[in-house]
């Protein structure tokens, strides 16, 4: 028997945060999207997942990495502004 394993990513948009493009340098509305990896074995079974944070420029339309912590803590911030919307 031998085993068959593959990588799978999986886009998932998080918001729109506004902050200053190190690129252009204008002051934009970002779109905050993470990318989650999820390692599988026979295409079923996941094994191992890991994510990275990126996002996008709305005016220069430059995407850059975001750093793991920061990325945690504004998606953190996200879905608790998103939580108090909800109540
Ligand atoms: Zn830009």
């Amino acid at each position: 028997m031998f085993l068959v394993w593959g990588t799978y990513p999986e886009k998932k948009d998080l918001g729109i945060v506004e902050q200053t493009c190190p690129q252009c340098k204008k002051k934009a509305n970002f779109l905050f999207f993470k990318i989650v990896k999820t390692t599988k074995i026979f295409w079923i079974i996941p094994i191992w997942q890991s994510h990275d944070y990126y996002f996008t420029c709305g005016s220069c339309h430059s995407t850059f990495e975001m750093k793991k912590e920061k990325g945690t803590e504004l998606e953190e911030k996200i879905n608790e502004q998103k939580e108090l919307k909800n109540k």
